[in-house]
Formats: C-alpha cells, structure tokens, sequence
C-alpha cells in the first residue's frame, strides 16, 4: 500500500542490511581521504562552493576532496536497480519510491575501499527515508558514524517547480549546510547542537535548515579542535 505524506504517494523500497563495522573503533584518524560521491542527478555547478565550504570550516580535517559519479547514474549502479527508481522517480511527479538509507551506505562503501576512502558522502537527488527509523522519511540527511558515511538528499531540499533548473542560492545554501552538518557529525559526533544559528543544530524542516548558518558555533569549534588536538595536527 502506498502510503501519502508531503502532497506526494510513496512506496518503501525493501531494506537492505549493513555489513557490520569493519572498524572496532568510532575514533578515526585525521586528517583522511574524503570522497563526495554523486548518486543520480547533481548538478555539478555545486562542487566548487562545496569544495570551498569543506576546507573553510574543516580546514585541514582532509588531504583532499575528491568528486566521484556523474551527473547521470553511472553504470555500476545498473545492478543496483538504482537506475530504473530513479527514472521511475522522473516520469512521475507524485508517486515516488523511498530508498533506504543502508541500500547508499552499501554503495558509498564499496566505492569508498575503491577509491581508499577514509570518509565517504553521497549527495543524491534519491528520496530516502532512514534504515536505523523508519518513521524518519524524506531525510536531508543522515550519517553512519560506524562506516565513516554519510548522505545528503536534495529531494526535498529543491522546490519541485524547479528541479530541471539551475540551483538557486537557497538551494545551494541548504545543500551546502546539510553537507557541513553530516561531515561534522562524522568528525565530532551525532549530538546535535542547540546554538540558534550552528550549522550543527538539528533541522526538521527546510525553514529551519534556511535559518541556521553555514558555519558551527563556538562550543562546535571547540569540539573540532580537541580532534584535531588528539590527532596531532
Ligand atoms: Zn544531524
Ligand atoms: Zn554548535
């Protein structure tokens, strides 16, 4: 039974399990390799606002950044049935399949021991609802702490009067803010913050996503710094 949410009909796709951790502890080494994988449509005029908002508020946390996917479904995805969700998700404004989030973790890793990634993040235009609460749909964004990854959605980050334009500078703020959010989950942890306008606070709708800023608040700045302290560098 499809179920209705958001003036949108939704289908769940199955759940998928995670392989377990392979890391025995939550406390990874920086700075690492990060790489921003794209998974369906991203246009790529994001990527330098993105590139240059990382090495502001992570300065140094990484060696570099590197961009992997394109703006079309790459073909190793076929197999994933990624694929014919997302052209299903093109043809239909209403009726849209939700992925789990796990079903891109799995993705986001494989790619990761490819790429000898440290720190993986897949930005994707997929709705998602979350494989560790199903009640959480239509995520902006969620991180796996355990498997160094994270997502972004832009699904409901853009308008859908708008989806084939150019991204305009709200949309690009707010991809821009939930890609801070997951990254700096993923350096200091999954406790959320409760400064009015730190990019760590939690955002349960878009509105609040655009009243927060980009950058993290005092008491986050300091949390960075006691990794960066642990790590010597
Ligand atoms: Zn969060
Ligand atoms: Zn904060």
């Amino acid at each position: 039974m499809p179920k209705y949410q958001n003036n949108k009909y939704f289908f769940i796709n199955q759940e998928i399990p995670l392989p377990t951790s392979q890391y025995h502890s939550i406390n990874h080494i920086f700075p690492s390799h990060l790489g921003i994988i794209f998974i369906g449509k991203i246009l790529p005029s994001i990527l330098t606002k993105i590139d240059f908002y990382i090495n502001k508020i992570f300065n140094s946390f990484f060696y570099e950044i590197l961009f992997i996917g394109e703006t079309e479904i790459p073909s190793f995805l076929y197999e994933s049935e990624i694929r014919e969700e997302h052209n299903l998700l093109k043809q239909t404004s209403k009726k849209v399949i939700l992925q789990p989030t796990n079903k891109l973790y799995n993705i986001i890793k494989n790619l990761m021991k490819d790429h000898n990634f440290n720190v993986g993040l897949g930005l994707t235009d997929l709705p998602l609802y979350s494989s560790n609460d199903k009640s959480l749909l239509f995520l902006f964004g969620e991180s796996n702490i355990n498997h160094q990854c994270a997502l972004v959605s832009t699904h409901n980050l853009i308008p859908h009067f708008n989806e084939d334009s150019e991204y305009n500078l709200k949309v690009r703020n707010r991809i821009i803010k939930e890609v801070i959010h997951e990254i700096g989950h993923l350096i200091i942890g999954l406790e959320h913050c409760l400064t009015r306008d730190c990019v760590m606070r939690y955002s349960k709708i878009i509105e609040e996503i655009d009243s927060k800023s980009v950058n993290l608040c005092k008491k986050c700045q300091s949390k960075l710094n006691e990794v960066r302290l642990k790590n010597n560098f």
